[in-house]
């Protein structure tokens, strides 16, 4: 029997986030939907309540200590103390190193690093207070290397040292910190890759597809899955790790 707990999900408005939301609500917790803004986490919101859960839209920049703050509050009124916390926000401003911005190296960081460092240490206190808490964090396949994400996959293996180092922070007071590595999955991101590099989503979908030992792209379904077991009661001896789920087999 799964304990209800008060569960937060950034970036929730939709693809992955969304999709963690509304699993972590039909395994029975409080869910507290954070995007950009409440109106884009209202849909969300919403499908949660037409399938009897309870949530919460709230809006926030993660990358904002100050919105944070605010997110808490909103979030300890209005649902209680979070012990779960998902962060999944994020972004890509994708280029070769050569032409790469600095305004698109420090917003990757800002919203993949320093939003999880602000969501993190606000939720960490109620944590330990609890005596439980979970906190899974979104990396990506492309922490390994990806030919133009300089930014983006110096922030996802960012990701990972900032999580085992919670891992060894947190542990005993009954606190697990593990990471999510995503390969390709079908959302608005992925669409969003397509019509940069100037194919159409479905013939992008294939080509993944094809050089995918499981023979198909991810669904946002399977990364909730993947943060269901984290989050789970029955997970509290699994920390510090990273489980890519990507059809296949990475280092
Ligand atoms: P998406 O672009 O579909 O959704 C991301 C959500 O984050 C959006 O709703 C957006 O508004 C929100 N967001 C962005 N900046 C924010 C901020 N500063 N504060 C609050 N919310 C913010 O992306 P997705 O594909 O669902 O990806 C979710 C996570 O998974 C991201 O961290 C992404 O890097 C990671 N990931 C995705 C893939 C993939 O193939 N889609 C692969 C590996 C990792």
């Amino acid at each position: 029997m799964t304990e209800s707990r008060v569960a937060i999900v950034t970036g929730a408005a939709q693809g992955i986030g969304a999709a963690v939301a509304q699993r972590l609500a039909a395994d029975g917790h409080k869910v507290a939907v954070v995007d950009l803004s409440a109106d884009a986490a209202q849909a969300t919101v919403d499908a949660i309540e037409a399938a009897g859960g309870t949530a919460l839209a709230v809006g926030a920049d993660v990358s904002d200590a100050d919105a944070v703050d605010a997110a808490f509050a909103q979030i300890l009124d209005g649902l209680g103390a979070p012990t779960i916390v998902v962060n999944n926000a994020g972004i890509i401003r994708d280029n070769l190193l050569f032409k790469m911005t600095v305004d698109e190296w420090d917003l990757v960081m800002a919203v993949h690093l320093r939003g999880a460092f602000l969501m993190t240490k606000a939720a960490q206190k109620h944590m330990i207070e609890a005596g439980f808490g979970r906190i899974i964090n979104l990396s990506s396949t492309s922490a390994l290397g990806n030919r133009g994400q300089a930014n983006y996959s110096a922030a996802k293996a960012g990701i990972q040292g900032f999580t085992k180092t919670l891992a060894l922070e947190l542990g005993k007071f009954g606190v697990t910190a593990n990471v999510i590595g995503p390969g390709f999955i079908q959302t608005p991101m992925t669409a969003a890759t397509a019509e940069r590099i100037g194919v159409t989503f479905d013939e992008f979908i294939e080509a993944v597809a094809k050089d995918t030992p499981v023979g198909r792209v991810g669904q946002p379904d399977d990364i909730a899955h993947a943060v269901s077991f984290f989050a789970s009661e029955g997970a509290g001896y699994v920390t510090g790790q990273v489980l890519y789920v990507a059809g296949g087999p990475k280092a």
